[in-house]
C-alpha cells in the first residue's frame, strides 16, 4: 500500500492497538481489533470503487486509502479511447456527408460482393435502398455486363452500360479494390455526356457532308479545265459555273462562324434602340433581290414599339425567316412579315402559305443541320443552319422562336418581345 493517507491510518491503528493492548494487557486482542477495523475500512473503499465502476464514467476521486488510485490508470485509458472514438466518429461522419453530396453513386461492397454501405445517389441511380444492405449488388442490378464487371478478378477499364431501369439512361461504372476484403463501386450517369459526344460526331459528319458536295463539283470542273484536250470554250464556260458551289461553301463557312460566335460570346449590352419598321423594309428589299420564283411579299408594321438590341442580328433573323418562307413556298404564294402589338409587347412574325411542316419535326427545326426532307431541302440551297442562328440571336435578345405549321396550308414563325416597361402576359 503506497498511498500516504492509507499508511498514516494503518500506523495510527497499530499505535492505538499497542497503547490499548499495553494498558489493558490484551495486546493480541487489541491488534486483532485493529486488523478488523483496517479490513472494514478497506472493504468500504473497495465497495465505493466497485460502485464507481458501475456508474457512467466519472473521474475517480481519491478515497482514504488509494483504491481509487488503482482505478485512475484504467480511467485514463478509457477516457483516451473515448476521445479517439469520438474523433474517428467525427471523421467518419465527414466522409459520410461527403459521400452524400457526391452526385455519383458510391457503393462499398464486402468480401462476398454484399452491399456494405451506399450513398443517396446510389439509391437514386440504381434504385437501391437501406434494406438492400447485406444483399449482393449483382442480384439487384441485373445487367449482365455490370454483373461480369463486378465479378471480374480485377478492374481495368470503366464499364459503360444501359441502366436496367431506363433504356435511355447510360451509366459508367468504376471499381476500386481495397485489398480482397472491400470493393468501392462508383457509378455515374453519362447520358448527357454521351448525347454531347454524339452531337459533336454528327456535327463533324454533317459539316463534312455539306462541304463534300460543292467540293466534288469544283474538283470536277477543275479537272476539265486543266485538261488541255478539252475545247477552250468549254473550259472557259466552266469558270462561271464555279461560282455557285464556291458561294455555297462560303455561305456554309459564314453561317458556321456566325453560329459559333453567337454560341460562345457573352451576352452583350443591348441598350441600342432598334426601329423595327425600317429594319423590316431592309430585310424585304434584300430578299426581294434574291427572289427567283416570284412570291408576293408584304410588310405590315403596326406597332411603334422600339426594342433594344443589335439591328444587324435582328435583320439577319428577318432575312433568314423570309428566305425560308420563299424557299419552302410554291411560286406565287403570299408571304407576310409583320410587327404588331400584343398584350404587353410586340410580335415579329413571318407567315407563308407554303408546304408546311409536319408536327413531329417542329421541335427539332432549330437543331443544326436538321432538315425535314434532306434531299429536297438541299436542292433548295439552304445550309441547314438558318433556324439555329435565329434561335441563338433571339435568345440573346430575350425572346424565343415559336413555330406553327400545317402541311400544305403554311407556316408561321414568330417571336415576342416584351415592352420595355411592361411584363409580357399574353405571349
Ligand atoms: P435550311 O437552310 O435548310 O433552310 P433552316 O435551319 O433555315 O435550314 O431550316 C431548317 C428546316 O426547317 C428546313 O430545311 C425546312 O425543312 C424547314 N423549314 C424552315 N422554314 C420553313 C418554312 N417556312 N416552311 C416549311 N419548312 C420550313
Amino acid at each position: 500500500m503506497n498511498h500516504p493517507q492509507s499508511k498514516t491510518i494503518l500506523v495510527c491503528l497499530l499505535v492505538a492497538a499497542a497503547i490499548v493492548g499495553a494498558a489493558s494487557g490484551y495486546l493480541g486482542w487489541a491488534l486483532f481489533a485493529a486488523a478488523i477495523i483496517w479490513i472494514a475500512l478497506q472493504n468500504r473503499e473497495f465497495n465505493k470503487v466497485q460502485k464507481w465502476t458501475e456508474r457512467p464514467l466519472t473521474p475517480p476521486k481519491n478515497g482514504l486509502d488509494g483504491w481509487f488510485e488503482l482505478a485512475y490508470e484504467p480511467y485514463r485509458v478509457i477516457q483516451k479511447e473515448r476521445e479517439r472514438t469520438k474523433d474517428i466518429t467525427a471523421r467518419l461522419r465527414q466522409i459520410y456527408d461527403l459521400a452524400e453530396v457526391i452526385p455519383d453513386a458510391v457503393i462499398i461492397l464486402g468480401p462476398n460482393g454484399e452491399i456494405d454501405s451506399l450513398n443517396s445517389s446510389a439509391k437514386k441511380l440504381l434504385r437501391l435502398n437501406d434494406r438492400d444492405i447485406g444483399l449482393g449488388l449483382s442480384t439487384i442490378v441485373r445487367n449482365p455486363d455490370f454483373v461480369a464487371f463486378l465479378n471480374a478478378s480485377s478492374f481495368t477499364d470503366p464499364l459503360e452500360f444501359t441502366s436496367p431501369f431506363d433504356q435511355e439512361q447510360i451509366m459508367e461504372a468504376r471499381r476500386f479494390d481495397v485489398g480482397i476484403e472491400r470493393k468501392v463501386i462508383l457509378v455515374r450517369d453519362i447520358t448527357a455526356l454521351n448525347r454531347l459526344l454524339t452531337m459533336r460526331q454528327n456535327f463533324v459528319a454533317n459539316v463534312s457532308h455539306e462541304l463534300r458536295t460543292p467540293l466534288t463539283v469544283v474538283n470536277g470542273y477543275l479537272e476539265t479545265m486543266t485538261d488541255n484536250e478539252q475545247p477552250d470554250d468549254l473550259r472557259l464556260s466552266l469558270i462561271a459555273k464555279l461560282d455557285s458551289p464556291m458561294r455555297r461553301m462560303q455561305s456554309l463557312v459564314d453561317d458556321l462562324l456566325l453560329l459559333t460566335q453567337l454560341e460562345s460570346s457573352a451576352p452583350m449590352d443591348m441598350e441600342v434602340p432598334i426601329e423595327v419598321g425600317p429594319m423590316l423594309q431592309n430585310a424585304f428589299l434584300e430578299v426581294q433581290g434574291l427572289q427567283t420564283a416570284e412570291n408576293q411579299i408584304t410588310v405590315r408594321c403596326e406597332s411603334a414599339m422600339v426594342i433594344n438590341g443589335l439591328t444587324k442580328e435582328l435583320h439577319s433573323v428577318c432575312v433568314n425567316l423570309l428566305t425560308n418562307a420563299i424557299r419552302y413556298s410554291p411560286a406565287g404564294k403570299a408571304i407576310e412579315i409583320s410587327w404588331v402589338d400584343i398584350d404587353g409587347g410586340a410580335r415579329l412574325q413571318v407567315a407563308d402559305q407554303g408546304f408546311g411542316i409536319a408536327e413531329e419535326h417542329l421541335h427539332r427545326l432549330t437543331e443544326r443541320f436538321y432538315r425535314v426532307d434532306m434531299s429536297g431541302s438541299r436542292s433548295r440551297g439552304g445550309t441547314g443552319l438558318g433556324l439555329a442562328i435565329v434561335k441563338h440571336i433571339l435568345r440573346r435578345h430575350g425572346s424565343a422562336l415559336k413555330i406553327q405549321s400545317k402541311i400544305n396550308v403554311g407556316s408561321k414563325f414568330y417571336c415576342d418581345f416584351k415592352h420595355p416597361d411592361t411584363a409580357l402576359t399574353g405571349a
